[in-house]
């Protein structure tokens, strides 16, 4: 029996994290549940799965969530802020931290669940865009497992050996990263000048939540799965690359030495991943409907436009850049993309947010918490001043 903690219990992944589980519950308990704001949306979770711990983000709320739990008649442990998140994610109550929080804000929760050695599964990329290498330490120091639920690198540790000292020595070539190219593909600069937050959200495969959504069509989604997919399989940047793949059918491939290219596929949905990740090293049912591709009947590929999806340039430019560049290009993304979300910023105007934030990019890495909270908190003041100058 695994006890698990969902952190972002309220979102898309945390929903689809607890519809699996639901359909396991002698191998899977919920003991912590986590949310930002959404106290009756948390109240319910509560209600139907029995954590011994809550947690709500904003310490505003918690005398809400304290209060509607009494008159539920939940009787479960109560914590909210920074602390309670990362008391949710390392306490003794677990043995597996769902990490889908959005955004940095995940950061110290993901972290501590590394270190508490507590099997990690990564949803919150932007923690490991951030923060790569300290993830890295975190888990060497506690000892546990990172299993990735982001669909394109669950596909792509399922295609890797399972042993494996690194990527030379297991005969890979290349890491292929498949993106649907998301609701714009195919469009130009000049299409993109009006687009609202609903169309940019409207993607044509998956149902996210509305970050990752804009993310998927800016490509910086892609960009973030570049640099995520660096630090989780130790892979140099010029062996991952990117193909367009709209039907989302195909979600990673792993290309060998020999010729051999293995490829995970499946339906458009991330309980697949979850389910792996969850029951890994065995295999669960999901609720996936199985893969019909006689209905899918073919499966397109084509390159990825770089020149009007700018962010992903950046994306591997950031990389490339080393340092600070990666949590730089994380921050100012998340403020450009909230800028764009409230209708402060346009469509176009977010890779030039974040092309004009790298520029202020240093050359060393942060080599704790602090300095990447630091250098975080710094970008997001440069993309706050070169918002206002854009949208004026
Ligand atoms: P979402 O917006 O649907 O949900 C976000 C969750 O995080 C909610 O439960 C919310 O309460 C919580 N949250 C937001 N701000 C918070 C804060 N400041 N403190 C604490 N909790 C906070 O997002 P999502 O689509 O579920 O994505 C979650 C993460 O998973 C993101 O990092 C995303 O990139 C990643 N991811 C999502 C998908 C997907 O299909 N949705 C696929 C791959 C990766
Ligand atoms: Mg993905």
């Amino acid at each position: 029996m695994r006890s698990i903690a969902v952190l972002g219990a309220t979102g898309s992944i945390g929903a689809s994290t607890l519809d699996v589980a639901a359909r396991h519950p002698d191998r899977f308990r919920i003991t912590a549940l986590a949310a930002h704001r959404s106290v009756d949306a948390l109240i319910t979770l509560c209600t139907r799965f029995r954590p011994a711990l809550a947690v709500i983000a904003d310490p505003a709320c918690e005398a809400d969530l304290r209060s509607g739990l009494k008159t539920a008649g939940i009787d479960c442990r109560v914590a909210s802020g920074p602390d309670g998140l990362v008391e949710a994610a390392s306490g003794s109550h677990c043995d597996t931290v769902v990490a889908a929080i959005v955004g940095a804000a995940g950061l110290a929760s993901t972290l501590a669940a590394a270190r508490a050695g507590k099997r990690l599964l990564l949803a919150n990329k932007e923690a490991i865009v951030m923060a790569g290498p300290l993830l890295a330490a975190a888990l060497r120091e506690g000892g546990g497992d990172l299993l990735p639920i982001d669909s394109e690198h669950n596909a792509v540790f399922q295609c890797l050996p399972a042993k494996r000292a690194d990527l030379s020595t297991a005969g890979v070539r290349r890491i292929l990263l498949t993106a649907s190219g998301g609701p714009f593909r195919g469009l130009k600069a000049a299409d993109l000048g009006d687009v609202t937050p609903e169309r940019a959200c409207a993607h044509p495969n998956w149902r996210m939540g509305r970050k990752i959504s804009v993310d998927s069509a800016t490509l910086m989604n892609k960009g973030l799965e570049v640099i995520e997919a660096h630090y989780l399989f130790d892979a140099p940047v010029e062996r991952i690359e990117v193909v367009v793949h709209p039907q989302s059918i195909i979600h990673s491939l792993v290309e060998y030495v020999d010729g051999s290219v293995l490829a995970q596929l499946g339906n458009p949905d991330m309980r697949t991943a979850i389910a792996y990740a969850l029951a890994w090293p065995e295999r669960v049912e999901s609720g996936v409907p199985v893969l019909d591709l006689l209905k899918v009947a073919r499966l397109d590929f084509e390159s990825a436009d770089l020149l009007t999806f700018r962010c992903l340039d950046l994306a591997f430019g950031a990389l490339n850049a080393g340092g600070n560049a990666t949590t730089v290009l994380n921050a100012a993304n998340e403020e450009a993309v909230a800028a764009f979300l409230e209708g402060r910023l346009s469509f176009l105007a977010i890779a030039e947010t974040i092309e004009r934030c790298l520029a202020h990019a240093e050359a060393t890495a942060p080599a704790n918490l602090a300095a990447v909270l630091d250098a975080d908190l710094t970008a997001r003041t440069h993309a706050q001043r070169i918002i206002a100058t854009l949208s004026g």
